[in-house]
């Protein structure tokens, strides 16, 4: 199980798989949700996109489970690259790949190793999309959540500061991505992917719990 000491979550190879079982239990309960988000400045694939993707994740975990929160990471990450053709899953393939890639072979990590992982995540995303915070994709629900986790501030800190930065791609206009090509007339929506990421958080609480 993940153990909480008073501020931090510390995650094994078990608790960082059901974390993901989790996030893909999310995604199905969410996936029209998602889907609508993309419909008005996408193509309405979002939540389609994700949830295949996470059904193969669990499936690849079902199948083996790997013996280190790295390797479970990076097993997601390039499950969801094989598997989702959209944007997302290069993205948020990459995320989880280059995390598991840095929390390396440890059996058991920090809230620290985690933060950073998560950070290197966020670089190999910010490497493959060249998106900043404010150009309204999935980095403005990630950045302010990895950096409170790399403050220490608790997980449940970390998904509100997610769900915030989610919140606040609505009057955005969107830089990066199918959004892009809407301009001004995407203003008031909200980013499918930021959307997203705000669920991988929300399943990190549950197993933080
Ligand atoms: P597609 O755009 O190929 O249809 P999805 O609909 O599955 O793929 O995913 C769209 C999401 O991907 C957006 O909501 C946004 O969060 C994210 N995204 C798209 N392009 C970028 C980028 N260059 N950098 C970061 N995130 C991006
Ligand atoms: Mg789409």
């Amino acid at each position: 199980m993940a153990r909480v000491t008073p501020d931090t979550v510390t995650l094994d190879a078990k608790s960082a798989a059901e974390w993901l079982r989790a996030f893909a239990a999310q995604v199905e309960d969410r996936a029209a949700d998602l889907t609508d988000l993309d419909r008005p400045i996408g193509d309405s694939d979002h939540g389609v996109n994700l949830q295949r993707g996470m059904r193969a994740v669990v499936a690849a975990l079902d199948e083996e489970a790997p013996s280190t929160p790295g390797a479970v990471l990076t097993k997601a990450g390039s499950t969801l690259v094989s598997t989702v053709g959209g944007a997302s899953g290069p993205l948020f393939g990459t995320l989880l790949r280059r995390a598991g890639k840095s929390l390396g072979a440890a059996t058991e990590v920090d809230q620290p190793a985690l933060a950073a992982a998560l950070r290197a995540g966020l670089e190999g995303v910010v490497s493959l999309g060249a998106a900043q915070v404010g150009d309204a994709t999935l980095l403005d629900a990630l950045a302010p959540a990895v950096e409170a986790l790399e403050a220490g501030r608790p997980v449940s800190v970390a998904a509100a500061a997610a769900a915030e930065g989610a919140a606040s791609t609505e009057p955005l206009v969107a830089r990066k991505g199918r959004a892009s090509y809407l301009g001004e007339r995407g203003v008031g929506h909200r980013d499918p992917g930021a959307e997203s990421i705000v669920l991988l958080f929300a399943a990190l609480v549950r197993v933080s719990a």
